[in-house]
Formats: structure tokens, sequence, C-alpha cells
């Protein structure tokens, strides 16, 4: 592969549902849940990149979009230079081993009748990872290991019998195994314990280096997505409104829905006293979203003239970092 082409690369991505409709199709509404968005991730290096955004900010299309569970209405999506349309036609086995997926979701991940040996070894026998039965139950043994699981305790017990965290770390030995080019993680660990996150997270930044492999991470958590990511892509009702270096994101944001979104992050205050519930500030504005102009317009306090009649392009506002707001043009 040529190192400058980027690995993987969204050319004007738009995705349009249509929902609802009756006999005739009165009462129909179309939904654009991913709105003409551009990013690359490349291909020289190992990167993670987050795509953050609340719930209907179009992360989770993207992903589905990119693992080729839903076709583009418009743009095109291209890995390693060829239309991910084409690689799953012609050369679907070796897609799917090259780019993998973690869903939110472990408890569904796994066959409820497989033990965990089972759910390894499909993995050996589908990309023909090893050429003997004992050859395959050393990898086995040796994936969980370098992720911390014990395989004397875990071999043998099916998925019920795992805690989230053990769940989804099994993926991860699943990912050591097939050895990936792309990691799309759609918020793998917002369904585990909050203690047990930063093991993951450790896990998925040593894969990383490890493999020489890129990650996309989606999340809802400006924290996490800090802490993981190299860089960062801010969506806001399915349209890039920032992206640039994920510390310089979340440091210096310029967008006013990304400063909105870092100013809603819980900072703990030994000082203060604990009266009641956590206050967060609601960034929910689903319902606020303007006809046209900038999505934002609606909620934003700088909101001018021209931002209720135009589209903010994406403009790079400081080297690398770029927002999709008048107040930078
Ligand atoms: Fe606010 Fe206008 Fe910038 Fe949109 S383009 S974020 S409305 S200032």
């Amino acid at each position: 592969m040529n190192m400058e082409q980027p690995l993987l690369e969204l050319r004007d991505v738009t995705k349009v549902f249509k929902i609802g409709g009756g006999l005739g199709l009165v009462g129909r509404r179309l939904i654009r849940a991913v709105d003409r968005v551009s990013f690359a991730i490349p291909g020289e290096s190992p990167i993670i990149t987050a795509l953050v955004g609340e719930s209907g900010s179009g992360k989770s299309t993207i992903a589905r979009l990119i693992l080729g569970l839903l076709e583009p209405t418009s743009g095109v999506i291209l890995y390693k230079g060829r239309d991910v349309r084409s690689w799953l036609k012609s050369d679907r086995v070796m897609y799917r081993r090259e780019v993998q997926v973690i869903f939110q979701d472990p408890y569904s991940t796994y066959n409820p009748f497989y033990r965990v040996e089972r759910v390894l070894h499909m993995v050996i026998k589908k990309f023909g990872l090893a050429s003997s039965e004992r050859e395959g139950r050393d990898l086995i043994m040796e994936s969980m290991r370098t992720i911390g699981l014990r395989p004397e305790d875990l071999l043998g017990r099916y998925p019920h019998q795992l805690s989230g965290g053990e769940r989804q770390r099994l993926m991860l030995a699943r990912i050591l195994l097939i050895k990936p080019k792309l990691v799309v993680a759609d918020e793998p660990v917002s369904m585990i314990d909050v203690s047990l996150r930063s093991i993951f997270l450790e896990n998925l930044l040593d894969l990383k280096g490890r493999l020489k492999m890129s990650c996309l991470y989606i999340t809802h958590d400006l924290n996490i997505a800090h802490y993981v990511a190299d860089r960062m892509i801010v969506l806001c009702l399915g349209n890039i409104v920032e992206m640039g270096e994920a510390k310089s994101v979340v440091g210096e944001a310029l967008h006013p829905y990304t400063r909105l979104l870092v100013r809603s992050i819980p900072i703990p205050d030994p000082r203060r006293r604990w009266k009641g519930r956590l206050q967060v500030e609601d960034i929910t504005f689903r319902g606020f979203q303007a006809e046209q102009g900038c999505v934002f317009s609606n909620r934003c306090p700088h909101a001018m003239p021209v931002c209720k009649e135009e589209t903010p392009p994406l403009i790079e506002a400081r080297p690398g970092h770029k927002a999709a707001c008048f107040l930078y043009r």
C-alpha cells in the first residue's frame, strides 16, 4: 500500500433514512443522519481517531457505513483507495479481516451457546491462522494472556459466565489473533463497569502499538476520547463541526458546540460539598436543528444573520485544527 494513501477515507458521505409513511407513503419523513461527511485516517502510522458526538449525531451510522452494513445515499468510502462496496463484492473475507469491529454491547456479541475457546477457535479456522489444533490452542492461550485474561479461569466458560469487562477484552484477544489494520470501536466501554474501563483502554492502546493498528473510536464521552485518541472529530446532527489533534480540540475548542461539550464534562472538586444530584449542562438539542445554514444556529450564543442563511465550511483556524463556524472566516 502507498503509505501516503489514507487507510480509510470518507468523501462527502451522506446517509438519508426514510422514516414512516403509510399507504401512498403519506407522512413519510426524511432524516439526514450523516451530511456530507469527509475525513481520512492516514495510512503511514497507526492512529486512534475519536468520533465524538451526542446520541443522534450520526456517529454509529458512520460506523455501519464503514463496515458495509449500510450503503451511503451519496458520497464514497474508500479503504486503501478502493470503494468499500467493491471490497465487499470481490474481497469480502480480506476486508472483514482487515477491518474489525467492537460493538457497544458485549452481551449481544457472542453466541450464548459457544464457550470461550470456541469463539476464538472459529476465528482461527475462518482466517486460517493456524496449521494444527495444537498451534491454534497455543495462539488462543497467548492472545488471552497478552490481554491479561487467564485462560485457566475462562476457557470452558460460556459468555454469560464472564463479566462485561471480560467479554469486551475477549474481543481484544480476538483482534490480537486477527491482526486487523483498522478497528471500528463503537462505544466499547459504555456498558462495562467504570472501574474496569481503563484496563480496556490500556489494552487498546497496547494493541495499537503492538499490531500497528489504527482505530476509529466512537464515543459520546469527551473524557475517554481525550484519554485514548490522537485526533478527534466532533459531530453535531450528522455534520462535522470540528476536527484536529485531540488535545487541541479539548484544550482549545473552537466551535461553540464543542465548547458546550467541554463545559459539560464534570470536574471533581474536593472542596465542594456534595448536595443533591450532579448537574451537567444540558447539551441535548434534537428538535432545535436549523432548517438551513449552520446546524447549531438555533442554540448558538454567537449566531449571526449569515449563520441562518449559509452552511459554514470547515475552516482551518489553527494549523491542523478546523471548525465549521463563521467566527473563523
Ligand atoms: Fe454559531 Fe454561526 Fe458559528 Fe454556527 S456558524 S456555530 S451559528 S457562530
